[in-house]
């Protein structure tokens, strides 16, 4: 597929949708994320030092990560295809009075609008809901100023991840609206470590976010083997 806005899958837009008005719920749907949030807030100041930075947060949702990082002190815009979850994040900061500049663009034309523009690229949980990922993560790399910082998360493909994010998750522990996630679109890590070589990226570390069902606490740790981050430098 080449750069325009058609990377896009409706009906894994209207998933999203369907569940928006629940995105700042912490015992919803989205709970999960609720709960990685400050694990993967600290990994990516940890690497970035997000504080004055210029951070773009790519398929950004209901900007969960987006106003945890401009409360960090970063300058942060925010972009989803999903006008609802856009309507959503931008009511949230009337509540909380953070700042995020929310938009309603394809990360491919923002590319062509902002070519080596941001500090910081954040593309969490959102490679697994598109039909071509690795137009994501060009324009992603693209987007970023030559030795700035990219960070992607997904899931990664093999029957211990189809165990956990799909029959755990959504059947299971009812965490996830069954219909979530399509195990074919899961990404192993040395697929997106290719995607990000192609796209130029220096790959410096893989880190997994793991979920202990037992506890119920989520840990980032060497377990990249569910749901893992990668940072890379442009
Ligand atoms: N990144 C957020 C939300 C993850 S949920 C977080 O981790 O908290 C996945 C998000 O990707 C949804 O908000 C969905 O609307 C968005 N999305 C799916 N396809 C997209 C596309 N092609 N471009 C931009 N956003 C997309």
């Amino acid at each position: 597929m080449s750069n325009d806005s058609t990377n896009v899958d409706p009906l894994e837009l209207e998933k999203f949708s369907q569940l928006a008005h629940l995105w700042w719920d912490p015992n919803s749907e989205f709970k999960p994320l609720h709960e990685i949030n400050p694990l993967r807030l600290d990994y990516i100041d940890r690497f970035s030092n997000l504080k004055d930075k210029v951070v773009l947060d790519v398929g950004c949702g209901g900007g969960i990560l987006s106003e945890s990082m401009s409360v960090r002190g970063a300058k942060v815009t925010g972009t989803d295809l999903g006008e609802k979850s856009l309507k959503v994040a931008k009511l949230h900061l009337l509540e909380t009075g953070n700042r995020v500049e929310y938009r309603n663009v394809a990360v491919e034309d923002l590319a062509e609008e902002y070519p080596h523009h941001y500090d910081v690229v954040t593309c969490m949980e959102m490679l697994e809901h598109v039909p071509d990922p690795a137009s994501i993560v060009r324009s992603c790399a693209k987007l970023a100023k030559p030795g700035g910082w990219v960070f992607f998360s997904t899931l990664n493909r093999n029957p211990k991840s189809y165990l956990y994010a799909v029959v755990g998750a959504e059947y299971l522990l009812n965490l996830l609206p069954r219909g979530t996630h399509d195990y074919a679109k899961f990404i192993k890590p040395s697929e997106l470590a290719r995607m990000a070589r192609n796209a130029r990226l220096d790959t410096l570390e893989i880190t997994g976010m793991t979920y202990n069902p037992m506890t119920q606490i989520y840990s980032l740790s060497p377990d990249s083997s569910v749901n893992y981050i990668m940072v890379c430098r442009a």
